[in-house]
């Protein structure tokens, strides 16, 4: 069954067309659809065009199968299923201001980074534009009691959104497409761990997201060995990529940082980095590392994590500590799905 949550409006009015519709349908079930509504209710409709729908086409593709709250913050893991069985996780972040949704892009991940929860499995699918803004449905669902919608979202869960481009752009332009969700590009975070071409294809979109490089290494060497992408590409050529989407699209870069005990956490790396990333307009967000008890690998504390920010201040590197949040509901990308599919006879 054809997904209409992930259609323009221009694309269902073809379907109305094909079902003997008028076209004006088209823009109604658009608004109903992007209000995250099932069929049921699109009460405007006539009882004999919501039966065709439902014989035809699907309506919202993601349920909410589990949520934890964090009993230290405003934060939500969320746990979803997908109409094929599988399941995706994400998080609802509170913030100054306001609430951002982390979503997925794909159901597990290939990219094998060391550190990472999501690719323990390897990837299993793309997930499509329907699904990824059935999160966003999701999430304000569950803010509704608090009278709040996301307005802030980071492609940030599991998945490689470079290696699902087609999808992902469409789900750019849908979650901010006037008549529908209306969150604004500039508001809308992607984070890659570096497809370099991609990142070029992305940048002659020419849209505002704000890209992050996951880069977690001050040189190729060291990024060798916790990134199997820096194989394929050089630091040197992913930073070039990124310099080329700042100029194309006038958004800073977010570097992406995670301190890994005895990997890329000491004071040297910390000066290896700022002559790395000297004159390019970007800004550096440090992580303290989720652990991930399937790797062997550890954060750092607290003071370390200080002193490597000081170097990169004094460097003049603008840099900040990424607040950690939900530590105690598996925060970490991947974690929350890998333990419900392990619970699982
Ligand atoms: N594939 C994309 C997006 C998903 S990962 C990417 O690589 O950027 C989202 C972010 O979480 C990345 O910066 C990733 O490196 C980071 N991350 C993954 N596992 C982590 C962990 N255990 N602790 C801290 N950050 C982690």
């Amino acid at each position: 069954m054809k997904e209409l949550s992930g259609m323009f409006p221009e694309e269902l009015a073809g379907e109305m067309a094909s079902i003997s519709e008028p076209s004006y349908r088209a823009k109604q079930v658009f608004s109903w659809l992007q209000k995250g509504v099932s069929f049921d209710q699109m009460t405007n409709l006539p009882a004999a065009l919501r039966e065709k729908l439902k014989s035809s086409y699907t309506d919202q593709p993601v349920r909410i199968l589990e949520k934890h709250e964090s009993a230290l913050d405003d934060t939500v893991k969320v746990l979803y299923s997908l109409p094929d069985g599988n399941c995706i996780e994400g998080v609802i972040m509170h913030y100054h201001y306001g609430y951002t949704l982390c979503i997925s892009t794909q159901v597990g991940c290939a990219m094998g980074c060391l550190f990472c929860a999501s690719t323990l499995e390897g990837c299993v699918r793309n997930l499509t534009a329907a699904e990824m803004l059935g999160q966003i449905h999701c999430a304000n669902e569950l803010l509704r009691p608090k009278d709040a919608r996301i307005g802030h979202v980071v492609l940030m869960g599991s998945g490689e959104p470079m290696l699902n481009l087609p999808e992902v752009l469409r789900f750019l332009r849908l979650a901010s497409h006037e008549q529908g969700l209306n969150i604004s590009l500039r508001h809308i975070s992607l984070s890659t761990c570096g497809v370099v071409p991609k990142v070029y294809e992305l940048a002659d979109e020419h849209l505002p997201v704000t890209l992050s490089l996951s880069l977690h290494a001050p040189n190729d060497r060291i990024r060798r060995q916790i990134m199997p992408i820096a194989d394929k590409y050089t630091i040197s050529d992913t930073l070039k990529a990124c310099r080329y989407y700042l100029e194309q699209t006038g958004r800073r870069i977010i570097i992406e940082y995670a301190l890994i005990d005895g990997i890329n956490a000491s004071p040297e790396n910390a000066e290896e980095l700022s002559r790395l990333l000297r004159g390019m307009q970007c800004h550096v967000n440090l992580i303290p590392l989720n652990h991930v008890p399937e790797r062997h690998l550890f954060g750092v504390s607290e003071r370390q994590v200080q002193s490597f920010l000081d170097i990169l201040e004094k460097n003049h590197i603008s840099a900040t500590r990424r607040r950690e949040m939900g530590d105690d509901i598996q925060g970490a990308c991947g974690q929350l799905r890998k333990h419900h599919l392990e619970e699982k006879p």
